[in-house]
């Protein structure tokens, strides 16, 4: 187990564009395994390549679709890695307050797609398609966000986001 070390809002490489994967080897395997790792350390919903300072269009979900009401404390938590992912079709809205690992203690009402349909390839390169709906696609198009280097605080209007920066600001003052 290898934990990764989160990147957080205000470095640049939140900002920018990933590229496919083209290798689909033991490196890959080994950034997705530490990924998990990582995600289940932080105790979020999904992590993207470049919160872990990989520039590559890949990223995990945690599945919530078989959770049990009650999650008892050795439960084994699964998640979906979707690589190269794409997103066929979309329908509908649904508003879900999201949080970031990237912008820690910063959570706004951001609208997204209900249900979506995405293709995207596992570790091995397979093709997949997923269709969804509820917190996993709210999860699924947060972190496809982060591919194109948008954050969901992007959504916000200007004055909330002014609201947000401040408090990221006061938030690193604390933590020097
Ligand atoms: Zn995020």
């Amino acid at each position: 187990m290898a934990l990764r070390t989160i990147v957080k809002d205000g470095d640049p490489i939140l900002k920018k564009v990933c590229r496919p994967v083209t290798k689909f080897d033991d490196r890959l395997a080994t950034l997705l395994d530490d990924m998990q790792d990582t995600l289940v350390d932080a105790d979020g919903l999904g992590l993207a390549g470049p919160q872990v300072g990989m520039m590559r269009r890949i990223f995990i979900c945690l599945d919530d679709r078989d959770l049990p009401e009650e999650v008892p404390a050795n439960y084994e938590y699964k998640f979906i890695e979707f690589i190269n992912p794409e997103i066929l079709a979309s329908d509908g809205d649904q508003v879900y307050q999201e949080g970031c690992l990237s912008v820690p203690g910063i959570y706004a009402d951001v609208t997204r797609a209900n249900r979506i349909t995405v293709r995207y390839l596992e570790r091995d390169g397979q093709p997949r398609e997923l269709d969804t709906d509820g917190l996993l696609a709210v999860c699924i198009q947060h972190e496809m966000d982060h591919l194109d280097g948008k954050l969901f605080v992007d959504y916000l209007s200007p004055l909330k986001r002014e609201m947000v920066r401040k408090k990221l600001a006061k938030q690193r003052r604390h933590a020097a």
